[in-house]
């Protein structure tokens, strides 16, 4: 981008090229969400392993860090991974909709036969990211990212919340099945779907959404939701340790076995810890008003509709309790997601998440994904 400077992307890439089934493993395209990354540590020399063993019966595709961009974002001792300094794009949204490229070179072709039909989009899209000329680092960064994994049976985008416990986002088409046997392995605490498919275009959305898209437009083709796409969040961003990171790793490794792209036992699927619930039902509190947020409930907490989930605290008013304004759930839920205590807050800065199950008229039209 600037003289002097260059990025480079490591990707893993074991059993054989093209074989099947393939999953896609990312973390960090919010650069600053370790997590996933300590997840992957763990998970690399299993595969490694594994391969080595020739368990390997798919391909899988790793990549520690996918955002050389954001991990060099460093400013005052501040690492800002979030959004991209040049454009200020969320660098987990805008990811590319290859639905009207691929229809282009082979809607006329697809058909009643569904294996067809998955080699034939799977080609176009490909084809479509070998012809795309990036004009900036950061759309560089998109096509060789999605070069990895738009081929894929399985793609998962690791990220974390700020104070969270292990939650999965993914799509209606993907949470009756396969989903919900990911959200069981990898213990899962909630489980959120877009309705039909994802909207705004992140990384797994897009990946997901592509089959999704090209459905809609034939309904008359056998088109399956080839790809299973879902973001994990694991927890928050400190939860970064040896013994969530190996557990993580064992559970990912578990899911791998289970969907017959490593060999082995993948034993009896875990106890799914929460029903999935639709992202219409997610209470996202925002904040009304500036102040310092202090919460009554932890990472977790099952809530009531109308329950004090944190408060926002006028540090100008002398009043005492009276200068604290409660931020209320609206849902009876999980509080999945929130906030450090003692954070600065601003007017419409999201305070907390809630899964909840019952569609809540404010969410309705919203995507989910706010910020
Ligand atoms: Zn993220």
């Amino acid at each position: 981008m600037t003289p002097g400077t260059g990025r480079t992307l490591t990707a893993y890439r074991f059993g054989r090229a093209g074989a099947r089934p393939k999953a896609y493993l990312q973390a960090a395209i919010h650069a600053n969400e370790l997590p996933g990354v300590m997840a992957l540590h763990h998970l690399l020399p299993m595969l490694v392993s594994a391969d080595a063993g020739g368990r390997i019966k798919g391909e899988i595709v790793v990549v520690p860090t996918i955002n050389p961009i954001g991990l060099s974002q460093l400013v005052g001792n501040n690492h800002l991974g979030r959004y991209d300094f040049l454009g200020r794009d969320n660098f987990n949204r805008n990811w590319l909709d290859l639905s009207d490229a691929v229809e282009e070179r082979v809607g006329h072709r697809l058909g009643r036969n569904a294996a067809e039909n998955v080699a034939l989009i799977r080609k176009a899209a490909l084809a479509a990211l070998a012809v795309m000329k990036p004009v900036n680092e950061l759309q560089a960064l998109r096509v060789e990212a999605m070069k990895l994994s738009i081929d894929a049976d399985v793609v998962l985008d690791l990220h974390c919340d700020m104070e969270a416990v292990l939650h999965l986002f993914t799509a209606e088409r993907d949470v009756h099945g396969p989903a919900r046997v990911l959200a069981a392995d990898i213990g899962a605490e909630a489980t959120l779907y877009n309705e039909p498919y994802p909207s705004p275009t992140t990384f797994s959305g897009a990946n997901g959404a592509l089959w999704a898209r090209l459905a809609e437009r034939h309904p008359q083709a056998e088109i399956p939701q080839a790809c299973l796409s879902a973001t994990i969040e694991y927890r928050g961003q400190h939860d970064v340790n040896h013994v969530l990171g190996d557990s993580d790793a064992r559970n990912l490794y578990r899911f791998l076995v289970r969907r017959g792209i490593v060999s082995g036992r993948a034993g009896v699927l875990p106890r799914l810890k929460a029903q999935p619930s639709p992202i219409a039902g997610m209470d996202v509190g925002y904040c009304p008003k500036s102040g310092m947020l202090v919460y009554h409930l932890p990472k977790g907490a099952r809530v009531k509709k109308g329950m004090a989930v944190c408060e926002v605290i006028d540090p100008l008013d002398a009043r005492g309790p009276k200068a604290r304004t409660q931020m209320i759930a609206r849902t009876d839920g999980i509080l999945f997601a929130r906030r450090l205590d003692g954070r600065l807050a601003w007017p419409g800065a999201v305070a907390f998440r809630i899964a909840g199950q019952e569609r809540l008229a404010h969410r309705k039209g919203m995507s989910g994904l706010d910020d």
